[in-house]
């Protein structure tokens, strides 16, 4: 038979008080529910701290980013619902505590990287001369402002510019323009911006 396990440390119980953290089951339970809302709170504020990192470097592959970001974002809230209810329930918890932990740090150390790989880059810009084919808006939380150019890249067919508002009235379709492209720190290309030709 299999004991059950402390909510708070993880660790097999015999009896009302764990032995190794000594706390009892009502208070192991409070403290992992504590536990359990900070690290979700630690996990929001770096998907927010992403955004602005982002924002003011934005990497060539941005999208892709957000997508990767977007999946993690689900995974994690939806990983916070499953711990809660299946400690609940008095369920096996240590593996799923251990997922979510481990997804915890993950945006801040994407919006650390794209932080440093732009804010440090002491590469000169490299402007590239390029078509606008179309332009893209997501309006809401995110505000999404895409100018879809020509790529210059081999391999691929097109590049999605992450460009402010302004920007985005400034340029139509057709207009030629200037990407001013860094290489980046870490070696994740960023835009540092669009200018008129
Ligand atoms: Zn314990």
């Amino acid at each position: 038979m299999t004991l059950p396990r402390c909510l708070d440390c993880g660790a097999e119980r015999a009896s009302e008080l764990c032995e190794a953290c000594g706390l009892s089951t009502v208070e192991a339970e409070l403290m992992f529910r504590r536990r359990l809302l900070s690290l979700t709170l630690i996990f929001l504020l770096g998907a927010m701290a992403f955004l602005p990192a982002s924002h003011y470097y934005p990497p060539l592959e941005l999208d892709a980013m957000l997508i990767f970001i977007g999946v993690v974002f689900f995974a994690t809230l939806g990983l916070a619902a499953l711990l809660d209810l299946r400690a609940r329930r008095h369920l096996e918890i240590e593996g799923w505590k251990r997922v979510f932990r481990g997804l915890v740090p993950v945006p801040w150390l994407l919006a650390g990287l794209l932080f440093v790989n732009g804010k440090l880059d002491r590469s000169p810009p490299r402007p590239v001369t390029v078509n606008v084919v179309g332009k893209f808006r997501m309006p809401g939380l995110l505000r999404i402002h895409r100018l879809i150019v020509a790529s210059w890249r081999e391999g691929s067919e097109f590049e999605r510019i992450h460009v402010s508002e302004d920007d985005f009235a400034r340029f139509d379709v057709g207009d030629s323009v200037q990407v001013r492209v860094q290489d980046g720190l870490v070696g994740i290309p960023w835009v540092f911006g669009v200018y008129r030709e």
